[in-house]
């Protein structure tokens, strides 16, 4: 589903991502963790066209990134993503917020784009919040409103970037239960999280990433209970 191969990027003199490899398959449940600065968001942003590519080469389900024929909003209907901070539309109501692209993008009708929404709103928990607006919801609540969002473009991949660290400690659990969902319903999920009892518990694999680099991957128990790579271990001490 994604191929990532010798993914460089630059920022001006910063070397960002150095030749980063790697390889999803559909339904696999992937959580990337590492120190701050590494690069996590970057590569994130790479898979779904936010950042241009330097070098190398990125595909999603079969679209070329790197190819200045593929259509860029194609490939971000089918990656969706969910940042740290919502970015929902304040002026609009939750029910709005999430018909938005449907009805803008993919030009969905309105019926249809309000039946998915609701039905979206519903999984994620937030039927009786549809006509309140974002500035009255809980940063949990928010943080649902913009999974609910994601999804409405039916999605094959999910892209999750740190989607709870902006979140008071007692809501986390609740973001990351319909996160858990999503992943038992065979979504394809690429996570960076600092959750490391959801990656453990969730993940198929486990990518640390460190200055640029994918330096060790595994399952999650090869990566938590028996890190090869001394940067890995030093990471993993600090924060488990
Ligand atoms: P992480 O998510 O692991 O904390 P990031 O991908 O956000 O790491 O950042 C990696 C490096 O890239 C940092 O040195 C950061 O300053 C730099 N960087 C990220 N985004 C930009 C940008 N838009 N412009 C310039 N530098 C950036
Ligand atoms: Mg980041």
């Amino acid at each position: 589903m994604i191929f990532v191969e010798n993914l460089n990027k630059k920022f001006g003199p910063n070397h960002v991502l150095k030749g980063v490899d790697c390889h999803i398959r559909e339904r696999e449940v992937v959580c990337v963790i590492g120190p701050s600065g590494s690069g996590k968001s970057t590569f994130l942003r790479c898979m779904n066209g936010l950042e241009s590519i330097t070098s190398g080469s990125i595909v999603i389900n079969k679209h070329r990134l790197d190819d200045s024929k593929t259509n860029i909003n194609l490939v971000r209907q089918e990656a969706g993503m969910v940042f740290q901070h919502f970015n929902l539309f304040p002026h609009l109501k939750v029910i709005d917020n999430v018909m938005l692209a449907p009805l803008k993008v993919a030009k969905v009708n309105r019926d249809e784009a309000r039946a998915k929404a609701e039905m979206l709103l519903a999984k994620v928990g937030l039927a009786e919040k549809m006509e309140a607006f974002p500035g009255s919801l809980s940063g949990g609540q928010m943080q649902r409103v913009a999974i609910a969002r994601a999804l409405a473009m039916d999605p094959k991949i999910m892209l999750f970037d740190e989607p709870t660290s902006a979140l008071d400690p007692e809501i986390v659990g609740e973001v990351l239960t319909v996160m858990k969902d999503l992943a038992n319903e065979g979504m394809t999920m690429v996570v960076v999280t600092h959750e490391m009892g959801f990656a453990r518990e969730v993940a198929d694999r486990v990518l640390f990433m460190d200055q640029g680099l994918i330096v060790e991957e595994g399952s999650p128990d090869e990566i938590f209970s028996s890190p090869r790579n001394a940067r890995t271990q030093g990471f993993l001490s600090k924060v488990l």
